[in-house]
């Protein structure tokens, strides 16, 4: 199995590529534009293995995918490239956009020409996998969950691009019978994650003793999925799922933002032994503006995954928390040099 990852330098993607070349021996094409997001070290456990190569390229830029696709004729897409911050989306739309929705519409549009030009049982095997978000779907109350027919309500700028790329991908498959198949999944966390998002800023400002910034008040529902879980469903969904189909991804872990956050602090307290002066990493807790538009509940239906492919998250939000933590913990050679991203989390200058 040969396929061209986008987006693989970021923190999904990048454990997408580790788990297909060093657990599933597939050959991996990892195309990225390298922004701020990106981080080549993620990749250092496969980066010389000779499944795996890597090319620097803009997905908005249709020559260069051209040539990619002449090139390494792959199997399949998994299209995970994008701007993903709902924060950078709220104070700089313009990437979102470009990226998001001009860059998904010129990679569906060279992954057609490959297909179309593919014969036999390559032609019919051929799959280009779309990796979303649940935020298209809009804002819950404190009832219900996300399924695969919940109507569209994206909120903002972020969740409007990834809602028009989604839009795209399936007018492609309706329209040129593009073999599609579209994933929208909850917020994930593990190692590997920028610390500029809620988790990693979290643990590290936790562990340094600097204040822990909480939206609002910390009232607000996200539904958490371990990122390797999220790799294993993509893989069943590319390698099962039917064609045209949306399939919804979730851990079937809804927290609030402030427990979440508690529990990081207790959990950073156990294993990096207290600081000096404060009883709990729990004083620590800030709570500042709220992000605006903030939506109050995501909560996501994983049924037809579970059921029609037979996926089950492996980790339960208190083991899949705890290994993150103690990741970050061992791996500070990893995250120190990105550590002023964090000073720089757009909604709290914003706010
Ligand atoms: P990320 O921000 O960590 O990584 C995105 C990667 O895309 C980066 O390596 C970046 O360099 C690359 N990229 C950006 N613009 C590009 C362009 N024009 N051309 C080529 N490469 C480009 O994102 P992530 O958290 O790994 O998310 C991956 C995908 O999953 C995204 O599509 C995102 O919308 C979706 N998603 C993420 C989450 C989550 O919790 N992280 C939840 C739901 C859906």
């Amino acid at each position: 199995m040969k396929v061209v990852v986008t987006g693989g330098a970021g923190f999904i993607g990048s454990a997408l590529c580790r788990h297909l070349v060093a657990e599933r021996g597939w050959q991996v094409v990892n195309v990225d534009k390298l922004t701020y997001a990106a981080n080549l070290s993620s990749l250092a456990a496969i980066a010389d293995h000779p499944n795996y190569s890597f090319v620097e390229a803009d997905i908005c830029d249709h020559v260069a995918l051209g040539e990619l696709f002449q090139t390494h004729s792959p199997d399949a897409i998994l299209h995970l490239a994008a701007e993903s911050h709902v924060d950078r989306s709220i104070t700089g739309s313009a990437e979102f956009i470009r990226t998001n929705v001009i860059g998904t519409y010129t990679l569906l549009e060279a992954a057609r020409g490959h297909w179309q030009r593919l014969s036999g049982e390559k032609r019919k095997a051929f799959r280009f996998l779309h990796v979303s978000t649940d935020e298209v779907y809009g804002s819950l109350g404190d009832t219900g969950l996300f399924t695969e027919q919940t109507a569209y309500d994206p909120r903002s700028p972020y969740s409007a691009s990834k809602a028009s790329s989604d839009h795209l991908v399936m007018a492609w498959h309706e329209t040129y019978g593009l073999p599609t198949l579209l994933s929208n999944c909850s917020n994930n966390y593990g190692p590997y994650h920028l610390p500029e998002k809620l988790i990693p800023l979290v643990i590290l400002n936790a562990l340094q003793g600097q204040p822990i910034p909480v939206y609002g008040d910390g009232t607000n529902i996200r539904d958490w999925l371990y990122v390797d879980d999220h790799v294993r469903a993509l893989v069943m969904i590319l390698a099962k799922g039917r064609i045209g189909e949306t399939y919804n991804v979730g851990g079937r872990n809804e927290r609030t933002n402030l427990r979440v956050v508690q529990r990081i602090c207790d959990l950073v307290d156990r294993h990096a032994g207290p600081l000096p002066r404060i009883r709990s990493r729990r004083a620590l807790i800030s709570f500042v503006s709220d992000r605006l538009g903030h939506d109050k509940r995501y909560a996501i239906d994983a049924a037809k995954l579970e059921t029609e492919l037979g996926w089950q998250a492996q980790e339960t939000f208190d083991t899949g928390l705890e290994k993150t933590i103690l990741w970050y913990l061992a791996n500070e050679e990893w995250w120190r040099p990105l550590r002023r991203l964090a000073s720089e989390r757009l909604g709290l200058l914003a706010g």
